[in-house]
C-alpha cells in the first residue's frame, strides 16, 4: 500500500460528511413506509431541521463538508440543496432512489447514477464522488463510476487509508460502520436489537479511532445521517468533534472531493513507476 504524503504540515486528513437521505432510506428498506407518515416524519426532520443546525456548526468552524445526496431529494428537498451548495460545501452522489446497486440491474443501476448526476450537477454542485446507498456496491458499480469520469468513491471498507482502486483511475476513502452515527444512535420500532447509545460513549469511540487513524496517517471519514446527527444532542456532538480534531494541527480538515483530488495526484496508476 503506497503511503500519502498529505499536504505540507499535515500528517494524515480528516472529512465531516453527511448523507442527506431523507425518506429514500426508509422508502428503500419497504416500499410500504409511504403509507406511513409517523415513520417518515422522522426522516423528514433531516432535510428540514438537521441539516440547518449541521451547517450552523460547519460554519461555526469554517469547514467544509461534503454532502451526499440521492437525486430524488434534490427534486423534493431544493431549498436544503441550495443551502448546502451556498454555504460553500461539497455535493456528492447517492444514487437516486437510495436502492442499494446490488439490487439493481446494471442498467437500473446506470440510470439512477446519470439522473442524480444530472439533478446534482443542474442544482449547481460539481460531482467527483460517490457513496452507494447503504455502502451496498455492486459488481458493476466500480465500472459506471469509472465510465461517469467520476475522481473517488466513497463506500468501502479494506483500509483506513485512502487509495487507487487496482486496475482503475478511481480513488477510494474508505470508510467504516463505526465511524457512522446509523449503528450508534439510530433506533426505531420493530428494531429492537439495537439500543440508543449517549454522545458520550460515540464520543470515546469515535475520538478513540481518530486517535488512531491519525498517527498512521489515515483519512478519518465520519458519516453522519442530518435524521440521525441532526437532533440537538447530536448536533452538540458534532461541535466537540470538530473541535477536537481541529485542536490537532497536523490534520487535514477538508472535503472528500479534495482529499480525492490530493491522493489522486499522490498515487500512481497502473504502469506508472
Ligand atoms: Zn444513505
Amino acid at each position: 500500500m503506497a503511503t500519502i504524503n498529505w499536504p505540507e504540515g499535515k500528517e494524515s486528513a480528516a472529512s465531516f460528511t453527511f448523507d442527506v437521505d431523507a425518506e429514500s432510506a426508509w422508502l428503500a428498506m419497504d416500499p410500504a413506509n409511504a403509507e406511513r407518515p409517523g415513520v417518515l416524519s422522522q426522516a423528514i426532520y433531516g432535510p428540514r431541521v438537521g441539516v440547518p443546525l449541521i451547517l450552523e456548526v460547519l460554519t461555526k468552524h469554517a469547514i467544509k463538508g461534503s454532502f451526499f445526496i440521492p437525486g430524488i431529494n434534490v427534486e423534493l428537498y431544493p431549498e436544503t440543496v441550495q443551502s448546502i451548495i451556498e454555504a460553500g460545501h461539497e455535493l456528492g452522489l447517492h444514487g437516486y432512489t437510495h436502492t442499494p446497486p446490488a439490487r439493481l440491474s446494471r442498467e437500473e443501476e446506470s440510470d439512477e447514477l446519470d439522473r442524480a448526476f444530472d439533478l446534482l450537477t443542474g442544482a449547481g454542485g460539481t460531482i467527483t464522488g460517490y457513496r452507494s446507498p447503504s455502502w451496498d456496491v455492486s459488481p458493476h458499480t466500480l465500472d459506471l463510476l469509472e465510465a461517469k469520469g467520476l475522481v473517488y468513491a466513497s463506500q468501502f471498507m479494506d483500509d483506513f487509508r485512502p487509495y487507487r482502486h487496482q486496475g482503475r483511475g478511481l480513488v477510494e476513502l474508505p470508510v467504516q460502520w463505526i465511524l457512522d452515527d446509523w449503528p450508534h444512535f439510530a433506533w426505531y420500532a420493530g428494531d429492537s436489537a439495537r439500543t440508543i447509545r449517549s454522545t458520550v460513549e460515540v464520543e470515546a469511540i469515535w475520538k478513540e479511532e481518530f486517535d488512531g487513524m491519525r498517527v498512521r496517517g489515515g483519512s478519518y471519514i465520519l458519516t453522519m445521517h442530518p435524521q440521525v446527527s441532526g437532533r440537538p444532542s447530536r448536533v452538540a456532538l458534532l461541535d466537540r468533534m470538530i473541535e477536537y480534531v481541529a485542536s490537532h494541527e497536523d490534520v487535514w480538515i477538508t472535503t472528500c472531493a479534495e482529499i480525492a483530488a490530493h491522493v489522486d495526484e499522490q498515487l500512481p496508476r497502473e504502469g506508472q513507476a
